[in-house]
């Protein structure tokens, strides 16, 4: 796949075992999908990865949903010889060819280049406005509390900067008008989804999109070299172990915040 790592980073990765919620914290298969949903996430690929089965499940529902990719994925691999922006290029076709296979409404894109990116008021900033403007239900992102995946996986720094950047921006800021007084009227994000994490409390059945998120993954062929047939069996192990948690036979894990 040849992008330094994005892949593995995938919630409940291959590997590890999920853990078991803790007593006393809330738990179970997540209730009905969220009217509206904004998916925010560092490289092209990350959504797919993290909580593609999710979107496609919840747009199917009804749900509009929507994707901002803050990184332009221009570092995506390990070939020396490779032009980034040409890269950052490709891999945007390649979002709104997954896009189409998970039903996104829109997608948003802020640009930085990959590794380059800091949890700053830059960002919040950004990312208030762009909340303020789609006013979601519900706000998809990484866990930036998870650093390692069991003995052999960093998570990106990108996806930590990406992850502290939106539970800042979501509370308080985008619901105070003293935060980005500028950023457009107020509003408050009812409920956090948050992948990649150590500490699960939530699981959306993915059983009848799993193959919509291996669809939507393959299309994301700059990141996955010759063939995609191991991504397949990673994606559909992860969602297993998973849903083995959940008592489905395929599901996404997160760790989820409810503010309002
Ligand atoms: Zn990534």
């Amino acid at each position: 796949m040849g992008n330094g790592g994005h892949l593995e980073g995938a919630g409940t990765a291959a590997g590890r075992a999920p853990r078991r919620p803790e007593e006393g914290r809330a738990s179970g298969l997540s209730g009905a999908p969220p009217s509206r949903v904004l998916a925010i996430y560092a490289h092209p690929d990350d959504p797919d990865v993290s909580c593609g089965g999710t979107i496609a499940s919840w747009a199917a529902s009804g749900s509009e949903v929507h994707v901002c990719l803050c990184c332009d994925g221009g570092k995506g691999s390990l070939d020396p010889a490779v032009d980034s922006s040409r890269l950052a290029d490709r891999r945007r076709l390649e979002v709104e060819a997954s896009g189409r296979q998970l039903g996104v409404k829109e997608h948003y894109w802020l640009g930085y280049p990959d590794g380059e990116i800091h949890d700053d008021d830059e960002l919040r900033g950004r990312l208030v406005s762009l909340i303020r403007q789609v006013r979601p239900e519900a706000v998809l992102a990484p866990d930036p509390t998870a650093v390692f995946f069991g003995p052999s996986y960093v998570n990106h720094r990108d996806h930590r900067a990406v992850g502290w950047s939106v539970l800042d921006a979501v509370a308080p800021a985008a619901a105070s008008p003293h935060y980005f007084p500028s950023a457009g009227p107020v509003f408050q994000v009812a409920s956090l989804y948050l992948s990649g994490t150590l500490e699960p409390d939530t699981w959306v059945d993915i059983t009848s999109s799993i193959d919509v998120k291996a669809a939507a993954l393959a299309c994301h062929t700059s990141q996955l070299g010759e063939g995609g047939e191991w991504l397949r069996n990673v994606v559909r192990q992860g969602a297993e172990e998973a849903g083995q948690v959940a008592g489905v036979r395929y599901a996404e894990a997160f760790r989820k915040v409810v503010l309002a």
